[in-house]
């Protein structure tokens, strides 16, 4: 006799009461990885491949927040419908999880099969939902993998599309990704460096460097943005874009961030007065109302005073949740911290924001500044960001600039700030202070004269 997973079978309710998901009559996670037990065993004498599939609805919290729980319900059932209707005489459908599925296909031996069969599940689910008189609609994100050999348990299966699931997850809506050992590799990669990571970080390894931001058309240094350094006993350089987001993702930013700001508030004391010093938050760290304690004790503590410091931060940071980042940046500010919003224009730009929030500062991205001279739109778009930075009040920093050239032409437009190699890489606090020494040595030969 041929098991069905989770469509009730007539009389064996109650011995499937416990593999069974009450809201949707389809299977359950146990029963799940019961069936996948199964099969697995059953391969044993013919070890042709299968396939697992976790389907995770995209954004299902916000429709359930928006038309209410019970709606949710309702769309889930449906979703639990199409899924089982389109499963064939060998496959099986379970919930696992509120808004993640998983399936089985015992007849599907290839990748490339695996993705076009999980491409089709995520267009049936695609079509309008019914609730009550509105409709919804509704992407889904897929992860699988395929069994190739007897080693394999149920569990590493299920683990492979998770880990790929998270990867189409993090690429965008509605895609489906197919486990792959550079999959496994890239992942064990990350485990290595986030391990890495806290261990340097409890030891204060991680080191703050300093790049000048100036005057555009004195060349005089203004102040310098924070950027963190690290350089790892056994993996050697390891760059902020690499570093930084796996402390996001895995929850080392705070501790990373308040050892950076101790370091660097202590390296700028000795600086001159009139020079600020400005310091990334990440968008993970707009969301934690700790983030403002932890910068104000900071200051404290050090003595540096808090009308030299300047915040960056993006507009993802501001999307997560506004409400969150206004109030930070709100107990920020009152103690005289400024605000400038980084990267500006690449992202989500939203002029509206704009309008919302006050920034102190913008700083156009590195993007437009490297194609000023032989991009029209992009000297366009600087021209209307430095008309709209002076309407509204806000200063400007131009960010990435390489050459004379970039800098003559940014001046021609009326931009006051700059920042880029062509004025200083960033260096660490003791070639900051060298830096600093010939600058004012030069200041102070050029007032002589
Ligand atoms: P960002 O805040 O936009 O920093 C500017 C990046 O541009 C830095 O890269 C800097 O080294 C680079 N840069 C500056 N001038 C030039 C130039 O003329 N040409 C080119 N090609 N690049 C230039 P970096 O240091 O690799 O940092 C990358 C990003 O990592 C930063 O972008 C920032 O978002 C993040 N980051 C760095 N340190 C921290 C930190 O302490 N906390 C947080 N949350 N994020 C940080
Ligand atoms: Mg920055
Ligand atoms: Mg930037």
């Amino acid at each position: 006799m041929q098991t069905t997973f989770g469509t009730g079978q007539p009389g064996k309710e109650n011995t499937d009461l416990a593999f069974t998901d009450p809201l949707t009559g389809l299977g359950n996670h146990r029963r799940f990885f019961d069936k996948v037990d199964r099969l697995i065993s059953d391969r044993a004498d013919d070890p042709a491949p299968f396939t697992v599939g976790i389907l995770d609805l995209d954004g299902f919290k916000p429709i359930n927040d928006l038309f209410g729980h019970k709606a949710g319900d309702d769309i889930l059932i449906q979703v639990a419908m199409r899924l089982r209707a389109s499963m064939d005489g060998h496959s099986a459908v379970c919930r696992i999880g509120a808004d993640e599925f998983a399936y089985l296909y015992p007849m599907v031996f290839s990748e490339e099969q695996a993705a076009e069969k999980s491409r089709m599940l995520i267009e049936i689910l695609s079509a309008p939902y019914d609730v009550g008189e509105r409709t919804a609609r509704l992407s889904a994100s897929v992860g699988c993998s395929l069994f190739y050999s007897g080693d394999e348990t149920t569990e590493i299966l299920i683990n492979k599309a998770e880990t790929a699931l998270y990867h189409a997850k993090r690429s965008g809506r509605g895609r489906v990704v197919v486990y792959t050992r550079e999959m496994e590799e890239a992942a064990k990669r990350v485990t290595r460096i986030e391990q890495a990571l806290r261990r340097a970080v409890s030891a204060g390894e991680v080191e703050p460097h300093f790049q000048p931001i100036v005057d555009l058309s004195s060349r005089r240094t203004i102040g310098f943005e924070t950027l963190a350094r690290w350089t790892d006993r056994d993996l050697g350089v390891v760059p902020p874009s690499v570093f930084i987001p796996i402390a996001e993702e895995r929850g080392i930013i705070g501790p990373l961030s308040q050892l950076v700001l101790r370091k660097a508030a202590e390296a700028a004391r000795s600086w001159p007065k009139e020079l600020f010093l400005s310091f990334n938050l990440s968008p993970s760290q707009l969301v934690d109302q700790n983030t403002g304690l932890h910068i104000l004790a900071i200051l404290d503590r050090t003595g540096f005073d808090p009308r030299r410091l300047e915040i960056e931060i993006t507009e993802t940071g501001l999307m997560n949740d506004p409400a969150s980042a206004e109030k930070i940046v709100e107990d920020l500010r009152r103690v005289g911290i400024r605000v400038s919003l980084d990267d500006f224009g690449t992202g989500q730009s939203s002029l509206g924001r704009l309008r919302e929030f006050h920034f102190d500062k913008l700083k156009i991205d590195r993007a437009f500044v490297s194609s000023i001279l032989d991009d029209r739109p992009s000297e366009h778009i600087i021209r209307a960001i430095l008309a709209m930075c002076e309407g509204l009040g806000m200063d400007v920093v131009a960010e990435g600039i390489e050459d004379e050239a970039q800098a003559d032409r940014l001046v021609q437009f009326g931009c006051a700030g700059g920042q880029g190699y062509l004025f200083g890489k960033p260096v660490d606090a003791d070639a900051t202070l060298g830096y600093l020494r010939d600058s004012y040595r030069g200041a102070l030969h050029a007032k002589a004269i």
